[in-house]
């Protein structure tokens, strides 16, 4: 690693990477990586085809992003969010929401600028700061409930603060903010003229009684907050990497100026395909969400079964569990074990933590799989943890 960066040193490794490879070499089922198996909708591999077969989708899209998927975004924000949101100057296109978050920070942060994240957190972030030169400040969501802690919050601003990044249905807690946690990081962002960067990766994933609720619609928000959508999980096409943000148009075009020196456009015939996504009916959002929301119930009662005490899930692909519940005092610990004595792998919640101590007895489980994978998974927890 002499040759790589000293600030990029840290972030080498990625538990996700390492988890799969031991997924792998243990025969197991990987519960940990968050990739649904089955495949999106057959409407958006007809319209990526086409788009390809036709010629429309094969050379550089504009820089931005395809008219017709700026357009989509634009309507799906209107659609779902009653947001007002101008196509041209208003949305910008990416490779992945990863890619969008990236430039976000780097179009932002400057040099010793904080930037502060609630912890746990999604690994893109941690690294997206150190790129940027920029200091990580992290808040707690606080166990058991993974609540935000907002007492903390407002004590981490400082007159270096720039940048407030929130996830919301959060990775990897489940925990979908209310709109009082909103308000009151709303009223935080304001008072401090911070920029508010919204990863809303899985504003489809929310479940019964947890509506998601872009920060961006709150009052004074909307003018200095970039939201980021994900087409991959909203049409469970991981692999197709297409995210997008929208804004007002100041930030937005802050975001293209960086955005356009990384990746230029991405893929052509996806963006084709992902404008045909955001434009399925109301039908598409709410049979999805059920599906999801059903595969939480079964892996949630499977670990229960087990004796896993789990923090119970409002959204995303994910559920936690303290692995206290069976005698573990680390999750680490329980993610190997589980492994080699289950064939089943997990995420160790600690992984995604400053604070070691916050993440240390919870591990992170993936429920976009088929249900018979979910049961087969609890099925060998259960046998192996008798
Ligand atoms: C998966 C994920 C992303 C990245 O989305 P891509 O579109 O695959 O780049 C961003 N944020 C969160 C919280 C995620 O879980």
């Amino acid at each position: 690693m002499d040759r790589l960066v000293p600030r990029m040193r840290q972030h080498a490794a990625s538990i996700f990477g390492e988890m799969s490879v031991l997924a792998t070499q243990m025969g197991a089922i990987n519960l940990g990586q968050g990739f649904p198996d089955t495949d999106g909708p057959q409407i958006l591999k007809d319209a990526a085809i086409a788009a390809i077969v036709d010629g429309r989708g094969n050379q550089y899209p504009p820089v931005h992003g395809l008219p017709l998927l700026r357009e989509a975004v634009s309507t799906h924000q209107q659609r779902f969010y009653a947001l007002s949101i101008d196509p041209d100057t208003d949305v910008v296109i990416g490779t992945g929401a990863s890619e969008i978050i990236a430039a976000a920070l780097l179009a932002f942060v400057d040099t010793d600028d904080e930037v502060i994240i609630f912890e746990p957190w999604f690994d893109v972030y941690d690294a997206g700061i150190s790129l940027a030169r920029g200091r990580r400040v992290a808040v707690p969501l606080l166990p058991p409930t993974f609540r935000p802690d907002v007492d903390a919050l407002r004590a981490a601003v400082t007159p270096r603060t720039k940048v407030l990044l929130i996830n919301s249905p959060h990775n990897p807690t489940g925990t979908v903010f209310t709109i009082e946690e909103l308000q009151t990081i709303a009223d935080i962002a304001i008072e401090h003229n911070l920029i508010v960067i919204s990863d809303e990766a899985y504003e489809h994933l929310w479940y019964t009684g947890h509506p998601h609720i872009p920060i961006s619609t709150l009052p004074g928000m909307f003018e200095r907050t970039v939201t980021i959508g994900s087409g991959g999980k909203c049409f469970s096409f991981t692999g197709w990497k297409v995210g997008w943000a929208s804004g007002p148009r100041e930030l937005i075009a802050a975001v293209r100026v960086v955005r356009q020196h990384l990746s230029f456009v991405s893929g052509g015939p996806l963006q084709w395909a992902i404008a045909a996504g955001l434009d399925l009916p109301n039908s598409y959002f709410a049979d999805f969400r059920a599906d999801l929301e059903s595969k939480r119930d079964i892996l949630t009662s499977g670990l229960r079964e087990v004796g896993l005490e789990v923090v119970p899930s409002q959204g995303t692909y994910f559920v936690m569990t303290d692995v206290r519940s069976l005698g573990f005092d680390d999750g680490m610990q329980f993610c190997r074990e589980a492994a080699e004595r289950a064939r089943v792998v997990a995420i160790p919640v600690a992984a995604l933590c400053a604070d070691p101590q916050i993440g240390r007895t919870y591990v992170r489980w993936a429920f976009c799989k088929q249900p018979s994978v979910l049961r087969e998974a609890t099925a060998q927890l259960a046998t192996a943890f008798a």
